[in-house]
């Protein structure tokens, strides 16, 4: 789960990690408000689950409270187009007023966990400001990372060797510690996944602050952290998933054409290399889980359908704890529910096939059967295509 800038900052900020004074906003009249109590030059976020926000209009500088005013008008209610966003844009419906800062230096510094070392990692550039992956690919020498010890966690030393590294000089060490340790604890306390200070600043007065802040959280560890729940932003979150995840399954929305319903995280990647290798793309990620009831399949079913790009439907099923006759009752579920206009192309194996089969072929639904993943997946792609397999 993602939260916006101005809730990370609240929590960085509580954790000791300085950033600058502001306040969210949601009318015009509320930034105004905002930048009198603020005081002075104010800088007008747009609050939106992505970054790049600036060279699509969505940050302003503001000298005085009726400036701001103007360009929360202006801000709210666009469609903000990032590299981050895709062309379709993110409505904006939340500003974050806030104190304008002078800056000297921009850096990145980021604190994720590096799932093959199985450890925290620290990684910090001094190419502040740009998308660390653009600096990955093209100058991945200016990257620094440093890992934490899992026993002794995070250690002043890497703090100082990323200060060194960055040449920032001695009278900024100190500031460095206290930031990155407070950062540390935000994200382990928090049981973050990500997260990402870009850019860190020196001011013109000096000081280290934090312009900009971005965190993930591990989904599975959301039942123990009620209050990060309560920052969950459903309007920045694909209707689909939201949805999707309301009934307990696992569907993520891809770029394809090709949906596909699958039980187990496994056989749902397998299924989708399996797409891309017969030259087609899938729609979506979606396991429908080990132990899903007839329902959850029909919803499954129907949410993949009203994706407007689902060209044809895979279903890739073995049944282990899953029993296919299951599958088969909740896709005939749905079918009853909603007209099926794609092709759908069947593979079934494992427990309770024979019946699985029967209920399908007695269900009216017109499909093709795919006899294993291979034979499946080519006959899916082509009908996507609007070819005969
Ligand atoms: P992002 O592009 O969506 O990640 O938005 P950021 O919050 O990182 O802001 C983009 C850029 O705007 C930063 O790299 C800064 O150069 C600039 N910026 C943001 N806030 C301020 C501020 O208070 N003062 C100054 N001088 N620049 C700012
Ligand atoms: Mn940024």
């Amino acid at each position: 789960m993602k939260i916006h800038e101005y809730q990370a900052k609240s929590m960085l900020r509580s954790y000791g990690v300085p950033v600058p004074r502001g306040e969210v906003a949601y009318t015009p009249i509320e930034a105004r408000n905002a930048a009198k109590r603020l005081g002075g030059k104010v800088v007008i976020k747009a609050q939106i689950h992505a970054g790049g926000r600036g060279k699509g209009g969505g940050i302003q500088v503001a000298r005085n409270a009726s400036e701001a005013e103007q360009f929360a008008k202006q801000i709210l209610g666009m469609t903000l187009v990032t590299p981050q966003t895709g062309p379709k844009g993110k409505l904006v419906r939340r500003v974050l007023i806030e104190e304008a800062v002078e800056t000297q230096r921009e850096f990145y510094l980021g604190i994720l966990v590096d799932r093959t070392a199985g450890r925290i990692v620290a990684i910090a550039s001094a190419e502040g400001g740009m998308a660390i992956e653009e600096v990955a690919a093209a100058t991945p020498e200016k990257i620094l990372r440093e890992e934490f010890d899992p026993i002794a966690g995070f250690q002043p030393y890497v703090a100082r060797k990323l200060a060194f590294g960055l040449g920032l000089g001695p009278d900024h060490l100190k500031a460095m510690v206290r930031l990155m340790s407070g950062l540390t604890k935000a994200f382990t306390a928090s049981d973050a996944s990500l997260a990402e200070i870009n850019p860190l600043v020196i001011t013109a007065g000096g000081e280290l602050v934090a312009l900009d802040a971005k965190m993930t959280f591990d989904d599975n560890a959301l039942f123990r952290h009620q209050d990060i729940r309560e920052l969950r932003d459903q309007d920045e979150e694909e209707p689909l998933e939201v949805e999707a995840s309301g009934f307990g399954l696992n569907y993520i929305k891809l770029e394809g054409n090709v949906g596909c319903m699958v039980n187990g995280a496994g056989l749902a990647m397998a299924t989708m290399d399996l797409i891309q290798l017969a030259g087609g793309r899938p729609a979506n990620f979606l396991d429908v889980g080990g132990g899903a009831s007839a329902e959850q399949v029909s919803h499954a079913f129907q949410i993949l359908l009203r994706d407007a790009s689902v060209k044809a439907v895979l279903i890739n099923i073995f049944g282990g704890i899953m029993r296919c006759d299951v599958v088969a009752t909740g896709v005939v579920e749905a079918v009853r529910r909603m007209e099926v206009t794609v092709p759908v192309v069947v593979r079934l194996e494992g427990t309770n096939v024979e019946e699985g089969r029967r209920i399908l072929e007695q269900s009216g639904l017109n499909f093709t059967v795919g006899t294993g993943m291979r034979d499946a997946a080519a006959k899916v792609v082509a009908l996507a295509r609007g070819e005969r397999p």
